[in-house]
């Protein structure tokens, strides 16, 4: 099996990459809902989450109030640096056993979706890595429209994420999106044809 790892800044376009290929074969695990289901109560990492900051934090549900839990952590990157030590082993952990079961199952290609994969080193895990890319001012009005953001705060946080410099330098591949949607697709199927389909010929 084939490990595509896919990443790239906030509002670049990598879920519409991984709807393209989805569309195309690849199976994708996406790592926002790896996070959900690391935080079932009372799993380990819901304990050690709850123990590292308090019970204030916790729905009457009981499940983990993420909203509240975040308001938390990006306002302090050490708290983040606590949360992250928590998540993202526990996270990789359930990557991993989602990708054997894939493996297992006779998928061909899987993607790996996470913003934070080089920040985490899930780029560990994976066979490539491929990252999105897309001029600051696009993410901005996308952004705008799609979640209603204050472009200040959208700047503030495109500012906190590792540079879209850095991410392309560690990357195999660059995934431009500058463009239209078709565009995206096509760019998408020229790197697959150029970097998976040779490959996965039986
Ligand atoms: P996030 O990090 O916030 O999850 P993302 O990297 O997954 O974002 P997308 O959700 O794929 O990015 O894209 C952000 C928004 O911009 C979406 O509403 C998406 O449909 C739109 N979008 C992405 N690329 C294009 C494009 N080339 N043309 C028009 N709209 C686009």
């Amino acid at each position: 099996m084939l490990v595509i790892g896919l990443t790239g800044g906030i509002g670049t376009g990598k879920t519409e990459v991984s709807r393209i290929l989805q569309a195309m074969g690849a199976t994708v695990i996406n790592a926002d809902q790896v996070g959900h289901e690391a935080y079932t109560p009372h799993s380990e990492a819901w304990e050690a989450v709850v123990k590292a900051f308090g019970k204030g934090i916790v729905q009457e549900s009981g499940e983990i109030d993420r909203r509240k839990l975040g308001g938390i952590v990006f306002a302090d990157p050490e708290r983040l640096a606590v949360l992250n030590g928590i998540m993202h082993p526990r996270m990789a952990a359930i990557v991993l056993e989602k990708l054997q079961s894939l493996d297992e199952g006779g998928v061909i290609v899987a993607v790996v979706e996470a913003a934070v994969l080089f920040e985490a080193g899930w780029d560990s895990l994976v066979d490539e890595v491929w990252t999105t890319e897309s001029p600051e001012d696009f993410v901005v009005s996308r952004l705008q429209e799609r979640n209603g953001f204050a472009p200040e705060e959208i700047r503030k946080r495109i500012a906190s994420q590792m540079s879209s410099s850095e991410r392309s330098n560690r990357a195999t591949e660059v995934v431009n999106n500058s463009g239209e949607l078709a565009d995206l697709e096509r760019t998408v199927r020229a790197i697959w044809k150029r970097r998976v389909e040779g490959r996965i010929e039986q």
